[in-house]
């Protein structure tokens, strides 16, 4: 069986890992692979794929919506996002699936963080925002959008009449939930909006590093009542698009600690390049036994699979 993860860029998803891990769960064989799609031409890479021995494919940026235009059949929760970010071929037909939205919501009970009548404020309206209104309203939540761009907020209230619009510069304290759904830290950049928003809020940010520190987790962290990245999220919609291929839901714990938490190997006899100490020197491997970096215990040295020496840290 092979599944893929499409996307432009695409060399640091997590997905064939996540994949993978949950396959090794279970038992099943299968390959996942990356797929880099030419910003112009997912139709043809997805065929390419899917004409060979593709039965499944996650879809990322900037493709859910090239995705939803080439599935024969979409779920409602890809309707409501007009993204689709899971494709199963299924016989002749392409059926489209968006766990997004369900995948946070999954992600927000494991942190048990309440959403019946919750007032939460999204930041942002861009794709990922309109995955995740429509679960989210159907939870209970209470939902005002701000966005840079007002008008894209304005469409969303549009299809979503009952969620409130406000702009950046304008937002006050008050928030039971703040969800950062834009992708501002992508360019490490801060948000422009005040830091009393986040006030005694729980802070959640879409993004997601392995060390949980995102540059938008950095910004509010002073002031929130609890943070958290979406690195749950995308464990948890990785499980419903595993469940979707394969009808078995796996485990998303022991995935979620294992990459939070990589496993140190430490090389006996070796010696820091850096600081010169001997049997300080570890290696870090990921949920598959791959190798992701070699480090020292005793100084700042880190080098990654290709080599490269974190300079910045040293
Ligand atoms: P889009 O490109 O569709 O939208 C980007 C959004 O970010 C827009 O609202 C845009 O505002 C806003 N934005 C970008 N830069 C800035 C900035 N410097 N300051 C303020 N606003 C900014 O992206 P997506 O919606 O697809 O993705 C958003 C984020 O969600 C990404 O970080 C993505 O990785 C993450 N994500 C995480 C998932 C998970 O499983 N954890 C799943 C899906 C997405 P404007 O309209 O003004 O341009």
């Amino acid at each position: 069986m092979q599944f893929a993860v499409i996307g432009n860029p695409i060399e640091h998803s997590l997905s064939p890992e996540i994949h993978l891990a949950f396959a090794m769960q279970v038992g099943l064989e299968l390959t996942y692979d990356r797929i880099l799609a030419p910003p112009d031409d997912f139709q043809t890479m997805a065929r390419n794929f899917f004409s060979g021995s593709g039965t499944g494919l996650n879809v990322t940026a900037p493709f859910k919506h090239d995705a939803y235009e080439f599935v024969d059949e979409k779920d409602q929760a890809s309707i409501a996002a007009s993204a689709v970010n899971t494709i199963h071929a299924v016989g002749d037909v392409f059926l489209g699936y968006n766990t997004d939205g369900i995948g946070l919501v999954a992600d927000l009970s494991r942190l048990r963080w309440p959403l019946k009548q919750a007032k939460i404020l999204v930041i942002g309206a861009g794709g990922a925002a309109q995955g995740i209104v429509l679960p989210l309203l159907e939870h209970g939540a209470e939902i005002t959008l701000a966005n840079r761009t007002r008008s894209r907020a304005e469409a969303l209230k549009k299809q979503f009449p009952k969620i409130d619009v406000l702009d950046l510069e304008e937002l006050k304290q008050g928030w039971d939930i703040v969800i950062n759904a834009t992708a501002a830290g992508w360019q490490q950049e801060q948000l422009p909006v005040p830091s009393a928003t986040f006030e005694d809020a729980r802070c959640y940010d879409l993004g997601y590093q392995r060390d949980g520190r995102t540059p938008f987790i950095q910004q509010v962290e002073a002031y929130a009542d609890e943070t958290s990245d979406g690195l749950g999220m995308l464990v948890e919609q990785a499980a419903e698009a595993f469940q979707i291929w394969h009808d078995i839901k796996p485990q998303t714990s022991p995935v979620l600690n294992g990459l939070r938490n990589p496993k140190r190997q430490f090389i006996a006899g070796a010696v820091c390049p850096r600081c010169n100490q001997q049997d300080t020197i570890y290696v870090e491997r990921d949920l598959l036994g791959n190798v992701t970096l070699r480090a020292c215990s005793a100084c700042n040295y880190v080098e990654d699979v290709d080599g490269n020496v974190s300079v910045d840290l040293l």
